[in-house]
């Protein structure tokens, strides 16, 4: 990118014909990230795990953007009584404020992945060094709370940019994305979201849940947990297991790769983040 942008700025022949140029480029790449960010699913620059194989009725629940001193309890003491392990995307920041929290989910059988360190935007457009400290610093926290470094990651809402493969590398994280998600700013009634959840899922969905809207919206607490209960239930009723997010993705199911037709590299960090030991034992 700076490479191309130097030459094109040496081409341009006056002050007014640069400006525009960059305007036009500049606005062409932040649209590129918005797209990215807006539709996981387009795979821009890193490829994200977005769905288990297809062979069996089982999809894997995921929360992002806690932990919360009042939402995750809620929803731990929920999953603990329905029987689901889970995957938390935590914000290390918050994860630094609240790491009895990370460490009670851990214990209780779920997975911990890193949704970066504080949640912003300004990785997508900073140096590489920046787009790295990001991750690696959420990592940090994680593994100085747990004892073990999380092997998932994902962006903060699923934006992607050049360069953010090679970190994952470096960090040796699997990006994981989402095929189905409750959209709770938007929609807010549980019920609604939970049937709307439930329609969509498919064999080897990875569903997206918030506990909240990190720095930006809070729900109440009752909401969040409702919308988990009712969308537990309606998968369950559609006939649906529950597994952890490193099961679905586990690297036996060679369906794995071909379905979501992920490039070598991303899937072989995903293979080996899914393969590697359980970082906690499992729940019953
Ligand atoms: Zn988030």
């Amino acid at each position: 990118m700076a490479a191309a942008l130097g030459l094109i700025l040496a081409l341009a022949p006056t002050g007014s014909a640069r400006t525009c140029l960059l305007a036009g480029l500049g606005g062409g790449y932040v649209a590129l990230l918005a797209a990215g960010s807006l539709a996981p699913q387009l795979d821009f620059y890193l490829r994200a795990a977005r769905r288990g194989p297809t062979d069996r009725a089982w999809v894997a629940l995921t929360f992002d953007d806690g932990p919360d001193p009042v939402i995750t309890p809620l929803l731990l003491e929920l999953l603990r009584r329905e029987r689901v392990t889970a995957a938390f995307f935590f914000v290390g920041e918050a994860a630094r404020r609240y790491p009895t929290l990370v460490i009670q989910a851990a214990a209780e059988g779920h997975l911990i992945g890193n949704h970066s360190d504080r949640h912003g935007y300004g990785w997508t457009v900073a140096p590489a060094r920046r787009l790295f400290a990001e991750f690696a610093a959420a990592s940090h926290t994680l593994a100085a709370i747990l004892g073990q470094a999380p092997r998932f990651a994902r962006t903060p809402a699923g934006v992607s940019r050049p360069n953010l493969a090679k970190a994952f590398q470096q960090l040796q994280l699997c990006n994981v994305a989402w095929d189905v998600r409750g959209l709770e700013g938007l929609y807010r009634d549980p019920a609604r979201i939970a049937a709307r959840i439930a329609r969509r899922a498919r064999n080897g969905s990875i569903i997206l849940l918030h506990e909240l809207y990190y720095g930006v919206l809070r729900f109440e607490p009752q909401q969040v947990v409702a919308t988990a209960h009712l969308t537990i239930q309606q998968l369950r009723a559609r006939g649906f297991d529950f597994v952890r997010l490193d099961q679905l993705l586990a690297p036996d199911q060679a369906v794995w790769a071909e379905e979501n037709g992920s490039s070598p590299a991303a899937t072989l960090g995903c293979r080996r983040a899914a393969g590697a030991a359980p970082q906690t034992g499992q729940a019953a």
